[in-house]
């Protein structure tokens, strides 16, 4: 798979390392063939250099926006090798042969950057470069292609080896190219869309596809639109929607939310049920069917529950179904649907039914994305299980069995509420969530106090927090926020551990009778 190098096209706006890698190639009998400036450069440097003008027979036109555009280019650089009709065409339109193509772009991004004018600008977008790059990248089994100088010494270094280049380097090669041409037009999409004042999301450069444009954003006057990246987990981006209006962009947000919080509880294990309100759980319960799940989770905060997103781990049944429309919501998501749960369903027209065909796996890894001012935030989802941290008992009494159960029921959850985030549950369900607040002890009476709430309308004597466990997805910087949950009746506590007040903490507990449980793993989610 060794490719001689007969004759190399070399047109370069960045004429760094130039001169010493095409001084190498003609010691090497390649023969060079340049674009004006180029092969200007090559010839100060004392080096036998054919103008393309001299293959294609048209001078360079247009102030250079055609040079290279020409079938005795493209045709020398597109032939197959191998193909005795391509061979019987670059005879027939006596087509010289190009083994390598070395092109760096007109400077668009450096152009952009000093601030030049629209019509500098548009006059710096390289139109032949990227076809001579394009089109012997896809050539790559017999061409090789440069688009950047600090592969010269690697062609370079293979010709002397091997009096040619590689299949495996050209493969490089024509990868790193495609990156660059891609790159390229990212940018002058974005240059464009600034100009135009688009408030245009640069999404072409996370390579999504695009599912479909959103009315607007998390508020009206913000564009949106919704891209799939193409990560095979089932959720709302590959979801089958059987009924309801489109989905808004906070539906999609919100649905993804609790879809991912449903997905911790194994649909083998147990019934589980979400309800999601501005992408924070307001209610998530266990049960021995969705129905059940369903009452205790809506039990939790039926205030918030209203206009929320549901969403489940099984197949849903006619009895959850009908549960479900008794109160507005915006969305059910889940797995699957029985016909009768879809006719229960249909009653209510707007209400968006989405069916995902299975549940994505929570501890699968990937990305998560978000933007900062001239950035992007990169990170591996978290994708850490309840099911798999080791549990360490703190305390002078350990957990009974069914606090232990609730423990790692509400850690669970905590995963899925924004930090500062507080979880009481009890038997298989949340009874308190804190979400969202600045300090933990904030959380913890918030947590507790809508509990009071939930059992007043309930006309419960008290609140469900009494008997309840608790849980922090970090750890208690102070025994403030674990008092608090003692006041609201907890009697076991699961948290990371960590701090450095970790034992004043732990004899807080031990004073009020608490079991307490370190994860070691801690779930922020900001
Ligand atoms: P030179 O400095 O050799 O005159 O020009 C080199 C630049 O021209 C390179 O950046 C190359 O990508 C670009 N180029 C090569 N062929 C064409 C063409 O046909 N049209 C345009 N617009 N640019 C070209």
């Amino acid at each position: 798979d060794i490719r001689p190098v007969t004759r190399a096209l070399i047109s370069v706006s960045d004429k760094a390392g130039l001169v010493p890698f095409a001084t190498a190639l003609a010691k090497g009998g390649v023969e060079l063939v340049s674009t004006g400036g180029t092969r200007k450069a090559l010839a100060e440097a004392g080096l036998d250099v054919k103008d393309v003008s001299d293959l294609t027979g048209f001078p360079e036109m247009m102030d250079g926006r055609v040079k290279t555009l020409h079938p005795k280019i493209h045709g020398g650089i597109l032939a197959i090798r191998a193909d005795a009709g391509h061979q019987a065409s670059l005879a027939e339109h006596a087509i010289a042969p190009i083994d390598l193509v070395v092109v760096n772009l007109y400077p668009f991004e450096a152009t952009v950057a000093r601030g030049a004018d629209f019509d500098e600008t548009i006059e710096n977008i390289d139109i032949g470069g990227p076809a001579l790059i394009r089109g012997a990248a896809k050539n790559h089994h017999d061409v090789a292609v440069v688009v950047d100088a600090a592969d010269y010494e690697a062609v370079l270094a293979e010709i002397a080896a091997h009096g040619g280049t590689t299949l495996a380097l050209r493969r490089r090669l024509a990868q790193a190219a495609y990156a660059r041409t891609a790159a390229y037009d990212a940018a002058i999409s974005n240059w464009f869309a600034g100009e135009l004042k688009l408030d245009a999301p640069p999404f072409r450069a996370f390579g999504g596809k695009l599912l479909e444009a959103l009315r607007y954003g998390e508020n009206p006057h913000q564009s949106a639109a919704f891209y799939a990246s193409g990560e095979n987990r089932p959720g709302v981006a590959t979801a089958r929607q059987v009924q309801g209006k489109q989905l808004s962009f906070n539906n999609i947000n919100d649905t993804n939310a609790a879809f991912e919080a449903v997905a911790e509880f194994p649909a083998a294990r147990t019934a589980a049920v979400v309800i999601v309100k501005h992408a924070n759980p307001c209610g998530v319960a266990e049960g021995a069917s969705l129905a059940e799940a369903y009452r205790k989770a809506l039990a939790c905060d039926p205030v918030s529950a209203f206009g929320g997103i549901i969403a489940v781990n099984r197949t849903l049944d006619a009895e959850a179904a009908r549960a479900m429309v008794e109160i507005f919501t915006e969305v059910i998501v889940a797995p699957d649907a029985t016909e009768e749960a879809i006719a229960v369903v249909g009653a209510k027209k707007n209400l968006r039914l989405l069916i995902t065909g299975g549940l994505p796996d929570p501890r699968a890894a990937g990305l998560d994305v978000r933007t900062v001012a001239g950035g992007l935030l990169v990170q591996g989802r978290d994708n850490a299980s309840a099911d798999d941290v080791a549990l360490k008992v703190v305390t002078k009494r350990a957990p009974t069995a069914q606090e232990l159960a609730d423990l790692r029921f509400a850690f669970r959850v905590a995963k899925h509420v924004k930090s500062n985030t507080i979880v009481y549950a009890k038997d298989g369900a949340t009874v308190g969530i804190g979400a969202g607040q600045m300090s933990r002890v904030d959380s913890a009476r918030i947590a507790a106090r809508k509990a009071e709430d939930a059992a007043e309308a309930a006309g419960l004597a008290a609140p469900l927090t009494k008997g309840s466990v608790v849980a922090s997805d970090a750890f208690f910087p102070f025994a403030d926020g674990l008092l608090a949950a003692v006041a609201a009746g907890a009697t076991a506590v699961i948290q990371p551990g960590g701090s450095m007040r970790d034992q004043e903490v732990i004899d807080a507990a031990d004073a009020a009778g608490l079991a307490m449980v370190f994860t070691g793993v801690r779930h922020f989610r900001h």
